[in-house]
């Protein structure tokens, strides 16, 4: 009943760059005023994810970054995602089946001087599903008396349910020691402020890629940052452009002769593959002066398979004349409208035209690219649409869509939830009424769908 096809980017195991210190994710799931947001100020030691007192008050979903025994983790609250869909069956399931998304591992909290309710029971069957490590947490045992309700969750059939007071403190350290027992070292979420952002020039041979890398180190400040290539291949260096560094990955591959010998293209693809999986943003280097080639296509068809934000360079712009650029422009349109949305920046490295427009196109593209639209906006976005255009009806029936949540960013993907399967057609129109009303200028976007019967 999962149908999860990807519209355009790459494929989930490839979003985040290799060399990007990927944390695991944990996520706090449990049914509205068990204690999730009390919880999670608790673990974080202070007072941060807002603590509501009416149950189903709206606060979107929040990373956190958290840290305990000297491992970071990122922390989701679950908290507020309660109120979107119509029907408390659908809101936990949802609730659950998101965070399972997201998650790495899951803090199941249970209000134990409550009990286990109907709606604890239907969320544990969408979290047992999912495969992902439960731990059990009995909150709100403030006093003895609790203590011995708590035991009654051993009938869950989790374990041992680990008792604490999350207003009081109580408890906390050896749940987190238990929860690193089943947290993965390396996980799903991509940790903040990771440095400098990291590019990758690609493109083929000849294009300018060396000629470019020199224009922009020539006029600013560059470190080799070979940390990483002292003992193998690649080498970053570091400019400083517009205003910050940058981290040019695998220059040493552009800056290298690549020998003319039989199999050279097939090194030149893997180098490109290479430079973007360690890589945030990619500047595909085409050659105004010539025919955009297939090779181009592959090119750019790698970074849209690696999830990459895009920019498009079109170099050598010092040899174009009035009638190339129209000619250009021709088959941009003809080739490269499944990349309308990627920024174009017309430039050349030789005499350093517009090598300036490069920065704000890299800047406009991640920024898509780390977008994260508020789940109500989304939902209300999503509304308007589907009132004014619903899905077709085929054979009688006609998928609703429920609810939308954007699950990820780097690149962003939507995870939309409809009671059956919605067309290819149908999901393409609500890819393209996104990026109308949101842009994205510069960054794949993915839309996965969720059925519910
Ligand atoms: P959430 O909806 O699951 O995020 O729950 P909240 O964190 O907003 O908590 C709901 C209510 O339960 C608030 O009034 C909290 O003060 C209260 N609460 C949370 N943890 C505890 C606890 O350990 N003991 C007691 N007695 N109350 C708690
Ligand atoms: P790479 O193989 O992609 O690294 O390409 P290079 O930087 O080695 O450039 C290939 C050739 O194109 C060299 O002869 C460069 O001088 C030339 N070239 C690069 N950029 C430009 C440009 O903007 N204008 C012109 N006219 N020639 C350029």
């Amino acid at each position: 009943d999962e149908d999860l096809a990807i519209l355009a980017g790459g494929d989930e195991d490839a979003l985040a760059p290799a060399e990007a210190r990927m944390l695991p994710v944990l996520a706090v799931v449990g049914r509205p005023n068990v204690g999730k947001s009390t919880l999670v100020n608790r673990i974080l030691g202070r007072r941060e994810a807002v603590v509501e007192d009416t149950p189903g008050v709206t606060r979107d979903r929040v990373f956190y970054e958290a840290e305990w025994a000297g491992r970071d983790f990122l922390l989701v609250d679950t908290g507020g995602w309660e109120d979107r869909v119509q029907g408390i069956a659908y809101r936990v399931a949802e609730q659950a089946e998101i965070a399972v998304e997201l998650a790495d591992a899951v803090m199941f909290v249970v209000d134990a001087t409550v009990g286990v309710t109907a709606t604890d029971e239907q969320l544990l069957k969408v979290l047992r599903r999912s495969k992902r490590p439960i731990v059990l947490v009995a909150n709100k045992v403030d006093d003895a008396r609790a203590e011995l309700e708590a035991a009654a969750l051993w009938n869950l059939g989790l374990g041992e349910p680990h008792v604490v007071s999350a207003l009081h403190g109580r408890g906390s350290g050896d749940l987190l020691d238990a929860v690193m027992e089943v947290l993965p070292e390396e996980g799903r979420g991509m940790a903040p402020d990771a440095g400098p952002r990291r590019v990758a020039l690609v493109g083929r041979p000849n294009v300018g890629k060396s000629s470019l890398l020199n224009k922009l180190a020539g006029e600013n400040r560059v470190v080799v940052d070979d940390t990483a290539g002292t003992t193998r291949d690649p080498v970053d260096e570091r400019i400083d452009l517009g205003g910050r560094e940058w981290t040019f990955v695998d220059t040493a591959g552009i800056r290298r002769r690549i020998l003319q010998t039989q199999g050279a293209d097939f090194y030149a693809s893997l180098r490109t593959r290479s430079a973007l999986e360690r890589a945030e943003v990619a500047v595909v280097l085409l050659e105004a002066s010539e025919t955009i080639s297939t090779q181009d296509l592959k090119i750019i068809d790698m970074v849209l398979e690696s999830g990459r934000a895009l920019v498009l360079a079109f170099n050598k712009w010092d040899l174009i004349d009035e009638e190339r650029r129209r000619q250009l422009e021709w088959e941009i349109e003809k080739d490269l409208a499944h990349v309308a949305w990627a920024p174009r920046v017309n430039l050349s490295a030789k005499t350093g035209r517009h090598t300036d427009k490069l920065v704000p196109a890299l800047e406009t593209a991640l920024e898509s690219w780390d977008a994260r639209i508020p789940t109500a906006r989304l939902n209300a976005f999503l509304g308007t649409l589907v009132a004014a255009h619903p899905h077709p009806l085929r054979g009688g029936k006609q998928p609703r869509i429920l609810f939308a949540t954007q699950a990820r960013t780097r690149p962003p993907r939507f995870v939309v939830f409809a009671t059956g399967f919605l067309e290819h057609g149908y999901r393409r129109f609500i890819e393209r009424r996104l990026r109308e009303d949101f842009a994205f200028t510069g960054s794949p976007i993915e839309i996965g769908v969720r059925i519910r019967e």
